[in-house]
C-alpha cells in the first residue's frame, strides 16, 4: 500500500505526505511546521512519527517550514543531493548533522524505496523522487523547464504522478510580470507550461500510469481550470478518456488535497 497526500503545492508552498502505512515521509519543507503539523494531524499523524524529509532544491517555496520542522521532530533523517545540502547548510548552520547526501541508487526509509533524478531547473541542482513501495510508485516532479530525456524514463511506469502545470502560455505573456522575469518561468531551467505538462502527461499513461495530480500552480498565470482542461483536452485528443482511462487531478496550493490509497 501507498498513500499520498499533498500538504500544499504551488509557488508560495509545496509539501507533500507519503506513507506505505508503516513508515512516513514528506518531500519538501516549503510551508510553515505549524501547518505541516496541523494537516498531518487531520490525517492522524504527529509530526513525530515523521521517518524522513526529502527536499528537492533549496528554492524557499520548498524548504520555508524546514528549520522548525526539524526543530519539533529531532528523529527524522533529511535528504538532498550534495549541492543542494551544502546551499541549506550555508543558510541554516543547525540542519549540517541532519543532513544525508541522496544515494544514486536506492535510498531507504522502511520498506519505502527512494530514488532520485535530475530535473532542469534555475538551481545549482534539482531533482524529482521515484517513490516505490509494495510494487506502487510514485513519482514527484515539480521545478522544471521542460521534460528531459532522464526525467521522461524516471516518470514512465508510475501508477501516480505528482507533476508541475506552472503556468498558461498566453496569461504570462499577458501578465504583468517584467520580461525578464516571463523568460526565466517560461526558460528551459524555470517551469512547466500547462502545454508540456499535457505532453508529459500523456507519454506517461501511454506507460501505464493510473493517477496524475497536476501541481505548483501559479497563482498569477494560472488557474486549476486551466490546468485541468489544457490537460484532459490533451488527453482526450489522443484516445485517452479522463476518469475512465486515468484519474486526474489538482493539487491545492493553500491547503491538502484529498489522500490518494494504491493497493
Ligand atoms: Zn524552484
Ligand atoms: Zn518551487
Amino acid at each position: 500500500m501507498l498513500k499520498l497526500c499533498t500538504l500544499a503545492s504551488g509557488s508560495n508552498g509545496n509539501c507533500t505526505y507519503i506513507t506505505d502505512g508503516e513508515s512516513h515521509i514528506l518531500i519538501d519543507a516549503g510551508i510553515s511546521a505549524r501547518t505541516i503539523s496541523r494537516e498531518l494531524n487531520t490525517l492522524d499523524i504527529d509530526i513525530d512519527m515523521l521517518d524522513a524529509v526529502f527536499i528537492t532544491h533549496e528554492h524557499i517555496d520548498h524548504i520555508s517550514g524546514l528549520r522548525t520542522l526539524m526543530k519539533y521532530n529531532r528523529r527524522a533523517k533529511l535528504f538532498s543531493t550534495g549541492v543542494t545540502a551544502q546551499d541549506i547548510t550555508n543558510r541554516i548552520p543547525e540542519l549540517f548533522d541532519r543532513f544525508s547526501i541522496l544515494e544514486s541508487g536506492t535510498n531507504n526509509i522502511g520498506d519505502i524505496g527512494i530514488s532520485f533524478f535530475h530535473t532542469p531547473h534555475d538551481t545549482p541542482e534539482s531533482v524529482g523522487y521515484r517513490i516505490n513501495a509494495g510494487g506502487k510508485v510514485i513519482v514527484t516532479v515539480t521545478d522544471l523547464g521542460h521534460v528531459t530525456e532522464s526525467v521522461m524514463k524516471a516518470v514512465s511506469g508510475a501508477d501516480v504522478l505528482l507533476v508541475e502545470a506552472n503556468y498558461d502560455d498566453e496569461k504570462l505573456r499577458l501578465s504583468r510580470y517584467p520580461e525578464f522575469l516571463k523568460r526565466r518561468i517560461s526558460g528551459k531551467r524555470g517551469h512547466l507550461s500547462n502545454t508540456d505538462c499535457a505532453s508529459c502527461v500523456c507519454s506517461a499513461v501511454g506507460f501505464g500510469t493510473s493517477h496524475v495530480l497536476l501541481g505548483h500552480l501559479s497563482a498569477e498565470n494560472n488557474t486549476p481550470e486551466i490546468a485541468y482542461t489544457t490537460v484532459h483536452t490533451r488527453l482526450c485528443d489522443n484516445g485517452i478518456i479522463p476518469g475512465v482511462d486515468v484519474m486526474l487531478g489538482i493539487a491545492p496550493r493553500g491547503r491538502r488535497g484529498n489522500v490518494l490509497v494504491l493497493d
